[in-house]
């Protein structure tokens, strides 16, 4: 049947301004870097550069930590929680106020569709910050104590594969608990970081309680390294979340880490079937798949093979590829051209390790960064694709038979971060979420995300909690 074509429907471009270049936030200011260099932000989407951003230095993050730790100890730790809270607030309604604008620069820079940036990620921005803000005067009654504490100053490194949602997570409980923070975002997505930081001056927030300084793994190393740092908060890889565990083991230093996943989305035979294969595209082809919680593991009961395989390749047929700003696309950009060649590379070990792959006819655009979404079949538990987080719209899909073997395919992994299961019966939810070791576990859903709900691993997938009540415990000194 041909795909049913729809007229483009830009969202405007214009809503959003960027300046040409961008200085650190340090202490309430943007300023000019002291000993790091300039580089540039592009759009994955077509490889346009977008703006001119800080490389911070050493020098500039030792700046930023005495400006945060000043504010610590002089404003924010100080300050009666109400009070706090009522900033919080006011960021939140900030940014809900700049919903458009801020969806728009986050495509542009990381090249998810506006759809996901508008519907998901801006919207989860704003309610996690209206949540923490009311945690902020009540701390007492989480359970951690009748007089909990704040830790310090919060050294925060995120990835950029939801840049400001990651941004969120991070500084709304840190702020809440009374604590001050140095944000580092990935040098791929720096706009909205930066968008955060005119927010924080729009909010007449004190200065040096939020800072934000730019720059790539030198620039992180510094700040999760630098002595005045009293607790680090780490989003992204499982390697570098282990040199950041070593060195913060070595300072004694406070950490949480959010690392790396390949969960199992589990159908069964009574599962209906169009609604799973909802959930699997949702499950793995949502932000081109680099979400570290993604379904990226198929595992399907035997009996329903075939129907499931048939009714996912059709569904994949309808995806829409192409500009991030249109209103139409289901699947944007690869973030970066580092990423696209892993997720080439992993492709090609698939076909190499005789796994068979599929992808639906579509045409990628001439710039920019575009993988097809994909789906390898005849996977095997020991092939690399059903191993390593691949980060990309590739599915690996496995079978089962019964209840025990889809428990112990699905645990047979490094990884612990989330899982999905379909079916039916209650029963059968409640003994598989028992027996899957994986911090989030979602029943005939998928990449469901709620700011009171608890996130995080198991395993190499990190330790600490973020969100809900639980969320507090890793800015608290419990
Ligand atoms: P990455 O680890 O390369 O980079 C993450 C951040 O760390 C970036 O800001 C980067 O500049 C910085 N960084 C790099 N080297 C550093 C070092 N030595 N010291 C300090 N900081 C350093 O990961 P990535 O490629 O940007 O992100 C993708 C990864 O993040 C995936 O593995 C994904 O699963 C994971 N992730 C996890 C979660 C979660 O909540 N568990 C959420 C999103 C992404």
């Amino acid at each position: 049947m041909p795909k049913f074509e729809y007229a483009p429907a830009p969202e405007s471009r214009s809503i959003a301004s960027i300046a040409e270049s961008y200085g650190l936030f340090i202490d309430g200011k943007f300023t000019d870097t002291v000993d790091g260099r300039m580089f540039k932000t592009i759009s994955p989407a077509s490889e346009e550069v977008l703006a001119e951003v800080t490389e911070a230095g050493p020098a500039d993050v030792d700046r930023a930590v005495t400006a945060a730790r000043r504010a610590y100890e002089q404003t924010w730790a100080p300050m009666p929680p109400a009070q706090r809270s009522k900033y919080l607030f006011r960021i939140a309604r900030i940014i809900q106020e700049r919903a458009r604008e801020l969806a728009v620069l986050e495509s542009l820079d990381n090249g998810k569709p506006i759809r996901e940036s508008r519907d998901t990620d801006i919207p989860l921005v704003a309610a996690h910050f209206f949540y923490y803000a009311g945690w902020a005067d009540k701390l007492e009654y989480a359970g951690y104590g009748t007089s909990p504490k704040p830790l310090g100053v919060a050294g925060q490194v995120i990835p950029w594969n939801f840049p400001m949602l990651m941004l969120a997570w991070k500084i709304a409980p840190a702020l809440a608990c009374g604590n001050t923070v140095v944000l580092k975002p990935a040098e791929t997505t720096p706009l909205t970081a930066l968008a955060f930081a005119e927010i924080c001056q729009q909010a007449d927030l004190p200065p040096g309680v939020v800072n934000i300084v730019t720059g790539a793994g030198d620039t992180g190393r510094a700040l999760v390294e630098h002595p005045g740092i009293d607790k680090v908060a780490f989003t992204g890889s499982t390697e570098v979340g282990k040199q950041i565990a070593k060195a913060c083991a070595r300072a004694h230093k406070k950490n949480t880490l959010e690392l790396g996943g390949k969960a199992a989305n589990i159908v069964f035979e009574d599962a209906p079937v169009d609604q799973a294969v909802e959930g699997i595209v949702n499950g793995i082809f949502f932000n081109q798949g680099h979400v570290c919680c993604a379904g990226s593991r198929l595992l399907v009961q035997e009996s329903v093979y075939e129907q499931v395989i048939d009714a996912l390749k059709h569904r994949m047929e309808k995806l829409r590829i192409g500009d991030p700003l249109d209103k139409n696309t289901d699947i944007g950009a690869i973030n970066s051209a580092a990423q696209l060649a892993k997720i080439r590379e992993l492709s090609k070990v698939g076909e190499e390790e005789g796994a068979a792959r599929w992808s639906p006819p579509c045409e990628l655009p001439a710039h920019g960064f575009w993988f097809p979404p994909t789906i390898f079949t005849g996977v095997s538990q020991a092939h690399r694709i059903a191993r390593e987080e691949i980060f990309g719209p590739v599915l690996s899909v496995l079978t089962f038979r019964t209840p025990e073997e889809a428990i112990q395919k699905a645990n047979n992994t490094p990884y612990g971060l989330s899982a999905g299961v379909w079916t039916e019966k209650g029963s059968l939810i409640l003994w598989m979420a028992a027996r899957l070791r994986a911090g989030v576990v979602w029943a005939n859903t998928f990449n469901r995300f709620d700011p009171a709900s608890p996130f995080g691993g198991y395993k190499e997938s990190g330790y600490g909690r973020e969100g809900g009540r639980h969320g507090l415990e890793a800015y608290l000194d419990v």
